[in-house]
């Protein structure tokens, strides 16, 4: 375990709402843990084979608002404490975009990288296997996170079908179009995200337009973070860095060159009229705005002293530190939080299930409108929390869900 410990990180961020909410001990007590964890061993034939042992996670953080919801990670570093943390930001997640669901979050001990199409296709049905009577509309629906793919919520569904029997698209998000996917599901964290920036830069006055823009992570999010950031605003993006290395051209670098490349070679590094850049000077770079959208823990109280952007909006789940957040918030920086400003995809994936369970498919237009709607929405009550209370983004948002999740707690009764 690194030196942050995510799960202790997001406790620490839900004890500051709670003290400031005046939450009594025992919902706050309720509110610091996972509601339910299953571990799962799962045995996958390999190619070669042999027998491989893999070991998963899901948590259920919290349902009081709704059924659990959130991603599945496949990482070599993945761990009990990650999931835990990134199901609670799930919790906080769906409550200040208010939609009706909770918090979860999976996981799997692998490296997806090695692994042939086959052997993960036997690891993604051997998960659901495992986990089936835990999952569905009513209790908990995975999606997609990093090193996860439309591919295998595929599989992942299918085998849902074919154990459960019968039909239950829902049961999954992030599925390809072609068996009950949302339209604007591929780029809805990266589209929200771009859509909390185009609020935060009215409200401090900046116009976005020609101004310069750094991007680490160029996956499912980071991708279409770099494409949007210039459709949409009109930002140029000056360097884009992944887990190989980064790229650097003050002029701007073409973003659908760059995926053209990425989709060939796996990596941004290399690209024609770039110059390499390392991933720890591109987060310290003179720009208007900085996106981490890789993991977490990469603005810690080492490097924020060094951040120069004015706006950074975290499209990663928890790449800043406390430590690194209290420096920034002191220097001026606006972060939006990454509760609020990577909530598009939760957002579009509860789109995607409210679509299957009516089995009425909406275009492409109607999600856009709808995603702005309420992204727009969550926007404006954390900027009023912000505001009236006089706290930074993060503490804002925190006291918006957090009281949303509590209330329903109560009003259940279970607190
Ligand atoms: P992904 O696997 O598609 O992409 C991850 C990217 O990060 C890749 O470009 C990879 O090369 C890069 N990366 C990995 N390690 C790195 C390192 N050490 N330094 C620099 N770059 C590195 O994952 P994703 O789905 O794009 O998720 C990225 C982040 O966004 C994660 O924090 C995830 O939890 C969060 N997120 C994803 C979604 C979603 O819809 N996929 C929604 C909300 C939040």
């Amino acid at each position: 375990m690194t030196k942050h410990n995510p799960f202790k990180i997001s406790q620490k961020q839900l004890d500051r709402a709670a003290e400031k909410l005046g939450l009594d001990k025992a919902t706050q007590e309720f509110l610091r843990w996972p509601q339910r964890e299953i571990k799962v061993t799962l045995p996958v034939k390999m190619d070669d084979g042999s027998t491989k042992v893999f070991k998963g996670f899901r948590v259920q953080y919290n349902t009081a608002r709704g059924p659990a919801k959130g991603g599945l990670r496949w990482h070599p570093d993945e761990t009990i404490d990650t999931v835990r943390a990134l199901a609670a930001w799930m919790t906080w997640k769906t409550a200040v975009v208010d939609i009706p669901l909770g918090g979860g979050k999976g996981g799997i001990i692998c490296n997806p990288k090695e692994m042939s199409a086959g052997e993960q296709e036997r690891l993604a049905r051997a998960f659901i296997r495992a986990l089936s009577r835990d999952l569905g509309v009513t209790r908990d629906m995975p999606a997609p996170d990093v090193y996860t793919t439309p591919q295998i919520m595929a599989w992942m569904m299918d085998e849902y079908e074919q154990l459960v029997d019968g039909s239950h698209p829902g049961v999954i998000t992030g599925k390809p179009l072609a068996l009950g996917g949302s339209a604007g599901r591929g780029d809805a964290t990266a589209r929200g995200g771009m859509l909390v920036l185009r609020e935060a830069a009215k409200m401090l006055n900046v116009d976005l337009n020609g101004q310069t823009m750094a991007l680490q992570g160029f996956g499912n999010v980071g991708r279409y973070t770099g494409l949007l950031a210039e459709e949409m605003l009109g930002l140029k993006v000056v360097a884009v860095g992944d887990e190989d290395g980064g790229i650097y051209n003050k002029n701007g670098i073409d973003m659908h060159a760059l995926a053209q490349q990425c989709d060939r070679t796996g990596s941004v590094v290399n690209l024609p009229e770039t110059e390499p850049i390392s991933n720890e000077d591109l987060l310290q770079l003179n720009v208007t705005v900085l996106i981490p959208a890789a993991l977490e823990n990469v603005i810690t109280e080492d490097n924020a002293d060094q951040i120069k952007a004015r706006i950074v909006p975290e499209l990663a789940n928890g790449p800043t530190t406390p430590e690194a957040d209290k420096i920034l918030h002191d220097k001026d920086i606006c972060v939006i939080p990454d509760i609020l400003a990577n909530a598009g995809g939760v957002t579009v994936s509860y789109f995607e299930t409210v679509q299957n369970i009516c089995n009425y498919y909406w275009s492409l237009e109607e999600v856009h409108k709808r995603l702005d709607d309420k992204i727009t929405s969550a926007f404006v009550a954390v900027y009023d929390m912000h505001l009236k209370q006089k706290v930074n983004m993060r503490e804002a948002a925190y006291l918006v869900s957090v009281a949303r999740v509590a209330e329903a707690c109560k009003l259940r009764g279970w607190v």
